[in-house]
């Protein structure tokens, strides 16, 4: 069956249940068709009893992937699914999904099997219209940069340093470089700009760190739109009489509100906000996770892509913006990525029966260095990790015992899980882990203070977590983060852009490669964001699709979608 036909097959419940299962007023909710609604945060009021106890925050992590994921988000709501089954108060946290990717190469992202939020088609796509909304603020931001560049460019701004680029939230390599203002002179001013994916932009990554409209409208109008012919940074609260963060908070006040869907055993799920995590910091808003927290005793949320990206951001980023930081971290392991860092081909992975199960269980046992680094990066934070052996139905008894022997060795808690064939009770074992995780009582705590430097941060993220031997700066970032530092600008955390195939900055080195250096080529200050940008290796802004998208072979059908995955 696929995902699409298990979440039709189930009958979902209204909202007004799943609000009243969360805990939530039913005049806080505000529908958004049958099975969505927005939460009116404001209206949560007196929920926020002080002496309640403050929700345990469960990051659910993994190791490198291959390109088709390696089911992240479907452990995350198998295992709060599985948490509610046995008695636990759970929610899911999750992002919303980009329409990059989900008519790119890896498809949709709400889960998969029984393990789904839903509803999967409206999710995947438009949904409350919050990217559309965040791409529509954002391009308005552009328009009265060029605008302002027409009527006389009052700031004195020099068009080639305008560094924002406009978004769409699209796969489309074509508008990575273009030259708007064509036209003549009715048409604006000509400059060399180019297109970023919306889930790259500063606008989408403000609006997930933000604590509500008032903190990110002050985001917003921290942002950088580009410098004067005098070399002076100008922002965009510099931009018009009263900045243009304004009219970009009337575009997003009721995208701030967060959305509230179930998973397809009628576990609330706040689905909300979705930047990338290899050219972003890849977590789910912080009005989301902070929303559940207030709900539940217990908020899964996922971190995008390895734990060297999703996991560390979070870390640095996310949970300190939030004030929330993991109280246990699940690291998901498949046998299938594990032999693909093991150096098994897909094709091998894709029809298993072609290699000896010899042969299966050498590459494990090469690829499970990826694993081992992984997990110990994640403990180096002070929570405690448990490792998700999420099963594929092609997957080999012998694999799987394997790799339990191995975290047995390691001494790491583990369990085999299966929410993607039985949704929650596929995850009790798990479930019972994560709880005895979380009644240890530990909190992670960063790496870093925040007088840490960047040049500092990049180092140790890249020698004490990715394994590197160090790090390579481009004259252009040698001289960017020199310029920070006598600036005193360069205290901030460091979001670093890098491919989620290896820990190093070169995708085909998979495992656990060591003695590499990273090649930092450029770094971008993104105040609105409130962190730096280091742009590793090859990293785009604006991904392309591949020759054969999953675009090719959806429709609709007698009023049903077709082809979404
Ligand atoms: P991630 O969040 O790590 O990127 P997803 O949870 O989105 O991964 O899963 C990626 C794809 O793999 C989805 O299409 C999902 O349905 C599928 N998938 C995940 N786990 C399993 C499993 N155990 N068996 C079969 N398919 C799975
Ligand atoms: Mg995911």
């Amino acid at each position: 069956m696929s995902d699409a036909e298990m979440a039709a097959s189930v009958t979902l419940r209204s909202m007004a249940e799943i609000a009243e299962r969360a805990g939530i007023p039913q005049d806080a909710l505000i529908p958004y068709g049958r099975h969505a609604a927005k939460i009116d945060v404001a209206r949560l009021g007196e929920l926020d009893a002080s002496d309640e106890p403050e929700a345990s925050v469960v990051l659910v992590t993994a190791i490198s992937p291959t390109p088709a994921g390696e089911g992240k988000t479907t452990v995350t709501i198998g295992l709060a699914d599985g948490l509610r089954r046995t008695g636990s108060n759970a929610m899911v946290a999750l992002r919303e999904p980009s329409m990059g990717p989900v008519f790119g190469m890896k498809g949709g992202a709400t889960g998969g099997g029984r393990a789904q939020v839903a509803p999967m088609d409206a999710i995947n796509l438009h949904f409350t219209g919050d990217f559309h909304a965040i791409t529509s603020a954002h391009n308005l931001l552009c328009a009265l940069i060029d605008n302002h560049l027409h009527h006389g460019n009052e700031l004195d701004l020099d068009p080639r340093t305008i560094t924002l680029r406009r978004a769409l939230d699209v796969n489309d390599r074509s508008l990575r470089q273009v030259v708007n203002g064509l036209g003549g002179r009715a048409s604006g001013v000509p400059r060399e700009t180019g297109f970023e994916i919306t889930v790259a932009t500063e606008t989408m990554a403000a609006f997930c760190l933000a604590a509500d409209l008032e903190d990110l409208t002050e985001r917003l109008g921290r942002i950088i739109i580009g410098r004067t012919h005098d070399g002076e940074e100008r922002t965009v609260a510099d931009l018009g009489e009263q900045g243009a963060q304004g009219a970009m908070a009337v575009v997003l006040k009721d995208a701030v509100l967060p959305n509230l869907v179930q998973t397809l055993e009628a576990t609330p799920a706040v689905v909300h906000g979705g930047p990338f995590a290899n050219i972003a910091h890849g977590a789910n808003s912080i009005i989301a996770l902070n929303t559940a927290r207030r709900l539940a005793d217990v908020v899964v949320t996922e971190a995008g892509f390895g734990a060297d990206l999703g996991a560390e951001k979070f870390m640095q980023i996310t949970g300190p913006t939030a004030g929330a930081m993991p109280n246990a971290v699940v690291v998901v392991a498949t046998v299938r990525a594990l032999k693909f860092n093991g150096g098994m081909g897909l094709a091998t992975l894709n029809d298993p029966g072609t290699a000896g199960l010899e042969e299966h269980l050498a590459a494990l046992e090469a690829g499970v260095v990826n694993l081992g680094r992984h997990v110990e990066n994640m403990q180096r934070f002070g929570a405690p990790v448990v490792v998700a052996i999420n099963r594929f139905t092609q997957d080999d008894d012998a694999e799987l015992a394997w790799l339990q022997d191995w975290c047995r060795d390691q001494g790491v808690a583990c369990a085999v899980t299966e929410v993607w064939a039985h949704g929650g009770a596929g995850a009790e074992e798990l479930a019972g882990h994560v709880r005895a995780a979380l009644e240890q009582g530990r909190t992670a705590e960063g790496l870093f203070t925040p007088e840490t430097g960047a040049r500092e941060r990049i180092e140790r993220i890249v020698t004490e977590i990715y394994g590197g031997a160090g790090v390579e700066y481009s004259a252009l970032a040698a001289r960017q983060l020199a310029d920070l530092e006598a600036a005193g600008e360069d205290r901030v955390p460091v979001c670093m852009a890098k491919t989620p195939y290896s820990f190093s900055d070169d995708p085909a080195r998979m495992g656990a490669p060591e003695g590499f250096t990273v090649s930092i080529r450029e770094l971008r200050r993104r105040p609105g964001a409130g962190f730096l940008v280091a742009l590793t290796g090859q990293i785009l802004t604006m991904p392309g699709l591949p020759r054969r998208p999953a675009a090719d072979g959806m429709s609709v059908v007698d009023g049903q979608i077709s082809g979404l995955s």
